[in-house]
């Protein structure tokens, strides 16, 4: 992210603003949130447009139907917080972003929220990863403090999966991560690192005529089989690639968010992993060799965040 990538007209002029989210939004031409329509037209009162459909006569901005939705924060501050967000691959805390825009800490905690949302990726209507032949690496990592015992990542009988077998991560959240060789990752915050969970992941994720690579943990043992091909890396033995073999995409995730949160972000709290979680794994997947720079991954960013809103409201 360049120094003065902030004096650009968008970041501090109100109309200035409003023109480049419309753009990014509507890059071919307004169109109703509701309706769909292509008709709208403007009214006198700035940045509202009227649908012209009979039956649907909305009335919206390029904020409706958005993460931005019912939002009393400024375009610029929206602007900013949305390119700090993707111009910068280790992400953004909602401390820098009260820094920089100079507001009360809590609507730069909301606006990171809301940046976040835009971030995150859809459910179940996600296409499979890989396909026939192709490779998808599936890993695990711990990463901070649990919070409560409930969240301790251990099996039923209480026994821990651990890499090395040595010591235990009960004490640490578990983060599952799949990545497409030379593609797009998908990461997720786990209660417990126990098979049935990483199963269950895995086979609603992965595409089953995928190569699954994966090191020897007894995680992928049973799933492993469901797949075309399973192959597996015995870090144990110091064996980290072998031919084409190995999780070392994963792992460059792994680092990528782990200095990132290191650097960044000093209060995660448990129950928002996830987002930040899907906050890396957008930039990942709108990363330069995908062919976005840092334009193209905000215009992304602004784009997904058609149709979402949240449904919380506490700061935390
Ligand atoms: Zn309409």
């Amino acid at each position: 992210m360049g120094k003065n990538i902030f004096s650009q007209k968008q970041f501090h002029d109100e109309a200035a603003a409003r023109q480049w989210f419309e753009d990014a939004r509507w890059p071919t031409g307004v169109y109703c949130p509701k309706c769909g329509s292509l008709e709208p037209y403007k009214t006198k009162k700035t940045g509202v447009y009227r649908c012209k459909a009979k039956e649907c006569r909305k009335d919206f901005t390029v904020m409706t139907g958005t993460v931005m939705e019912r939002s009393h924060a400024k375009l610029t501050q929206w602007a900013v917080a949305f390119t700090m967000g993707c111009a910068s691959k280790k992400g953004f805390s909602a401390h820098q972003l009260h820094r920089q825009l100079g507001c009360q800490y809590n609507t730069a905690w909301f606006l990171h929220h809301r940046v976040m949302e835009a971030m995150r990726q859809g459910g179940l209507d996600l296409p499979p990863m890989g396909g026939k032949g192709e490779i998808v690496e599936a890993d695990e990592t711990y990463f901070g403090g649990v919070e409560s015992a409930k969240m301790r990542t251990a099996t039923t009988s209480g026994r821990k999966f651990t890499k090395s077998g040595k010591g235990g991560p009960s004490q640490k959240r578990a983060i599952v991560t799949l990545v497409e060789r030379h593609g797009k990752v998908r990461s997720f915050h786990i209660p417990r690192a126990d098979k049935a969970t990483v199963a269950k992941i895995v086979t609603d994720n992965i595409h089953h005529e995928s190569r699954l690579h994966t090191d020897q943990s007894r995680l992928y043992t049973s799933v492993g089989e469901m797949f075309g091909e399973h192959e597996t890396v015995n870090h144990s033995q110091k064996e980290y690639a072998r031919d084409d073999v190995h999780v070392n995409s994963a792992e460059g995730y792994f680092s990528i968010f782990k200095r990132g949160m290191r650097g960044v972000y000093q209060h995660c709290s448990e129950k928002h992993l996830h987002r930040y979680l899907a906050e890396f794994d957008f930039r990942y997947n709108h990363r330069e060799a995908l062919g976005f720079d840092d334009e193209a991954r905000t215009v992304a960013a602004i784009k997904a965040g058609e149709g979402k809103r949240l449904t919380y409201h506490q700061a935390g």
